[in-house]
Formats: C-alpha cells, sequence, structure tokens
C-alpha cells in the first residue's frame, strides 16, 4: 500500500501575529511530506500581511492557496474600534462561506487547522462536513488556560481587577491585573469572543500551540491532565514554530549592514510589535531613554496602528532634533524590519519588547534577554513567565499602554540594567538551547492522529 500524505488546510486571522505562526506552521508540515492549502481572508488589514503572504508562496511553491474573500460588513455595529478586531468578526461573519470553499479543495482534506479567533463559527459552519477540526491557539499555554476557564472565572466572580483568579492546576494564580483589560468589559467584541468561544473547545478534536515544555510544562501538563477544564481536547505543544529563511527579505539589509559594525552584545534592540502604536510624548522619552542608557540601539517606531497610515516622518515623530541626535549612537528606523533575524544578530544582547507571544517566542530561539513592557492582551502574562524563567525582567509599574507617561530617566535604567545583567544573559543561552532541542515528537503525534482519520 503506497503511504498516505495527510491534506490540511489552515485558515489564519488577521494581524501578523496570527499569520505568522501559520506560515511556520505550513512550511513545518509541508517538510514533513503533508500536503498543505493556504486559506487566507482578502483583503488582508495590513501591508505587512499580504507582503509577507505573497513572499511565503513564493518561497513555498508547495503550498496551494485559496483566498477567502470576505462579505462586507457594518463595523458601526461591532462594539470595538481595533481594524484587526474587526477584521475577525468579518471573518467570523463570512464563516458559512467555507463550506463551498473547502468543499473545492482537492484532493479531499484530512483536517482544518484554524485560528484562535475564529473557533464559534468556523465551528457551526463545518461541523456536519465530517472534517476533523484544530485550531492553532496562537499565544501562551498559560493564556490558553486563562481562555479555557474564562467563563467558569466570570460565574464565579473572579474577573474583577483585584485579586487573584485561581485557575484549577495553575500555580501561581493569575494577578487580575495581569488579565487582557477588554474582558473586564463583557460587553467588548473581545470579552464577547471568549465568552462564545471558550465552551466551545470541546467539540474540536486538538489545539496546537506555540510553546514548549521547557518554557510552560507544568501548564501544558495541567491542561492535558484535565486539570484546568475537564473534557477539553488534547493541546499539543509544536513550538517553538521554526523562523524561515523567506522571512529574511531585504528590507532588513540596512540594519543588518549596521549591525556587522558593531560589538557583539552591545545593541539593544526595540520593537513594540506589529499593532500597538504609542503616543508621541511617550515615543519621545523612549527615545531620550535609549540616549541616556548608554547603550547602542537598534529601534523599530510605530506610530499607527496599521502600516498603511504611517505617512509621517521620524523627522516629525521624534522632533528634529532628537531624530538628529539619535543617529550618533544607534539606528532608528520606521518600517517593517525581519526581528527575528535581528534578534539572531551577535550584536544584539537585549531586547525592549512588549512581549507579545511571537516576540518572546523568537527571543527565546535565538537566546536574547528580554526587558518586558507589556502593553496590552495577553503581554503581562508573557512578561511573567519570562521573568519566572530568568531571561527577562519586567518593569511592573510601567502600566498598560498610555495608562501613564513612563519617562526617559527610567527607562534609561532599566535598559541598562537589563544589558549588564549577567543572569540574563546565561539564562538566555539556557533557553535557546532549549528551544532549539525541543523535539519534533509532539507534531509526529499530530501527523499521526491526521492519518487515523483517514
Ligand atoms: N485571543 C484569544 N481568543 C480570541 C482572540 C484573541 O485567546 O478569540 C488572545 C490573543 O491571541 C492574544 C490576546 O487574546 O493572546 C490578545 O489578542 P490579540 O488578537 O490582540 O493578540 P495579538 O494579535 O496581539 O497576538
Ligand atoms: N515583527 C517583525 N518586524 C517588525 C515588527 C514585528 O518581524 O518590524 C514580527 C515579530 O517578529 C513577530 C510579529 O511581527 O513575529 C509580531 O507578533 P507578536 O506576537 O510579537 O506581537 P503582536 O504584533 O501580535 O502584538
Amino acid at each position: 500500500m503506497s503511504e498516505y500524505f495527510p491534506h490540511i488546510a489552515l485558515l489564519p486571522s488577521a494581524g501578523m501575529g496570527h499569520l505568522t505562526p501559520f506560515l511556520r506552521l505550513a512550511a513545518m508540515l509541508v517538510n514533513n511530506h503533508c500536503k498543505v492549502t493556504l486559506i487566507t481572508p482578502t483583503p488582508t488589514v495590513s501591508l505587512a500581511e499580504s507582503k509577507f503572504i505573497s513572499r511565503f508562496l513564493s518561497a513555498v511553491p508547495q503550498v496551494n492557496h485559496t483566498e477567502f474573500h470576505l462579505m462586507p460588513f457594518d463595523a458601526s455595529a461591532a462594539n470595538s474600534t481595533d481594524p484587526f478586531f474587526l477584521q475577525f468578526e468579518a471573518i467570523r461573519r463570512s464563516a458559512h462561506l467555507l463550506p463551498s470553499l473547502l468543499d473545492f479543495i482537492s484532493p479531499p482534506l484530512s483536517a482544518l487547522v484554524y485560528d484562535v479567533s475564529l473557533i464559534s463559527p468556523v465551528l457551526a459552519a463545518i461541523e456536519s462536513m465530517f472534517l476533523p477540526r484544530y485550531i492553532l491557539f496562537t499565544p501562551s499555554a498559560k493564556m490558553f488556560s486563562i481562555f479555557s476557564y474564562f467563563p467558569t472565572a466570570v460565574a464565579s466572580k473572579q474577573i474583577t481587577g483585584d485579586g487573584e483568579i485561581e485557575i484549577p492546576g495553575i500555580i501561581p494564580r493569575i494577578p487580575g491585573s495581569s488579565i487582557p483589560p477588554l474582558l473586564f468589559d463583557l460587553n467588548s467584541l473581545f470579552a464577547k469572543i471568549f465568552m462564545e468561544d471558550s465552551p466551545k473547545l470541546k467539540r474540536l478534536d486538538g489545539v496546537l500551540l506555540n510553546t514548549f515544555e521547557d518554557l510552560e510544562g507544568k501548564t501544558l501538563e495541567a491542561i492535558n491532565e484535565g486539570n484546568v477544564v475537564k473534557g477539553l481536547p488534547h493541546a499539543f505543544a509544536i513550538g517553538p514554530l521554526i523562523p524561515l529563511q523567506f522571512e529574511k527579505g531585504d528590507q532588513s539589509q540596512s540594519a543588518l549592514n549596521w549591525l556587522d559594525d558593531q560589538r557583539e552584545g552591545s545593541v539593544v534592540y526595540v520593537c513594540f510589535g506589529s499593532r500597538n502604536a504609542m503616543k508621541r510624548d511617550q515615543i519621545r522619552e523612549i527615545g531620550k531613554g535609549l540616549m541616556r542608557s548608554g547603550c547602542k540601539f537598534l529601534w523599530v517606531v510605530k506610530d499607527k496602528l496599521v502600516d498603511r497610515d504611517e505617512n509621517d516622518s521620524l523627522d516629525e515623530v521624534l522632533g528634529y532634533k532628537l531624530a538628529e541626535s539619535m543617529k550618533e549612537k544607534g539606528l532608528v528606523v520606521k518600517t517593517w524590519v525581519c526581528q527575528v533575524e535581528i534578534l539572531g544578530h551577535k550584536g544584539v544582547g537585549g531586547f525592549l519588547s512588549h512581549c507579545g507571544w511571537n516576540s518572546v517566542t523568537e527571543a527565546a530561539w535565538q537566546g536574547v534577554p528580554i526587558l518586558a513592557w507589556p502593553l496590552a492582551g495577553d503581554q503581562k502574562v508573557n512578561a511573567e513567565l519570562v521573568e519566572k524563567s530568568g531571561w527577562g525582567m519586567w518593569m511592573r509599574n510601567w502600566g498598560w499602554l498610555g495608562e501613564k507617561l513612563v519617562d526617559e530617566e527610567e527607562i534609561g535604567k532599566a535598559i541598562k540594567d537589563m544589558m549588564g545583567s549577567r543572569m540574563l544573559k546565561v539564562n538566555a543561552v539556557k533557553i535557546r538551547e532549549a528551544a532549539r532541542n525541543s523535539n519534533a515528537i509532539n507534531l509526529e503525534k499530530l501527523i499521526q492522529d491526521w492519518k487515523k482519520h483517514n
């Protein structure tokens, strides 16, 4: 009998933080002899997403591609102004179109792996198709425990902002102050998605997590032993999802050339992800803080939530005087750079990060210490995890994005402390080794699961 190769459809949702892990997964599956069809909702919110998809498709031509054309929807009725959440909602409202799209995919599919933000509507659309269904939960396992326990925590009045949330099997308890702030408003689009989707987890065939034993072993155990919520499907820790060659592109070349001329480990890399923009007064404090730190720096400035709106020059954002003075000590850019490649450059010795989960896993992969400044969402949960595992420090009193103006003095001192810490460096090397040695057993188990479904 000839060997059977599973055919997996992958459906990401909105934002680079969701797309990137899907594309890395797609490449991993192709390398493990699976057939892959990538379904991309169109149009994308950011330019970064559409460019990333086209570069991926040229680099990995074995992957089939299908566009999922979204129906127009009236965003004014949704309780959110965040363009990425609104896109989640747009995809959710188009989910009923999926069966006809999936039916046309050939050869027939062995499973669908879709994004965490789409659980209920996609489930409702495909449940009668007898197609095994998995989600890629793009944040951490810790966040998965919060997500799956959330309705119980609401019912037992634990989501109050004060105190701690006690999730069975999860140690330590989660401080209320670390919970994504939007979850306190049960009318927000974000909280509604949590309340609606979390109970449906049990109807999935499996959950894929971009994490690994050495980072979240205890949490994974609690989830898979049924301590957090009974009856959840198996959670496969298949991380860290490995960065791909094609991601390099050519946009980062000038930054890499500049890094080539710097002393080993002397540069702090500063980037707050793909979808958080700070107010200009805060951006300028960071600029002055970097100058005060005495370190060399490579700083990616983001002035707008969505890259398509980035029209103002660095001189306008920083002010001419500050922009000029910074040229002597570092490199400041206002374009997309290939972060994972920059983190892997020997010149980089530390990372001032918002702790988006992809950034955390990339820093682990490259063994770079983190100075955590969580701004929103799951980022405080991630910051705590990095701090606990000893390769990062978390500035707890800096608050969520916009809560207060963090001044140049504090920023400069924290950067200097992080860059000077031997302990962080030693532990970052250890986490790098663990990330690189995290074996592929879980991915193999998953592929075996898919073969059984045939
Ligand atoms: N999230 C979730 N369920 C959802 C939508 C989001 O668990 O239905 C998670 C999300 O992946 C992240 C956090 O909640 O951990 C904040 O969401 P956001 O989409 O802003 O994350 P990001 O795009 O920054 O990764
Ligand atoms: N990223 C990048 N270059 C940039 C900004 C971001 O390569 O200039 C990548 C980063 O490496 C990560 C993703 O965008 O893979 C951001 O995801 P994360 O979960 O860290 O944060 P989010 O943007 O979702 O808040």
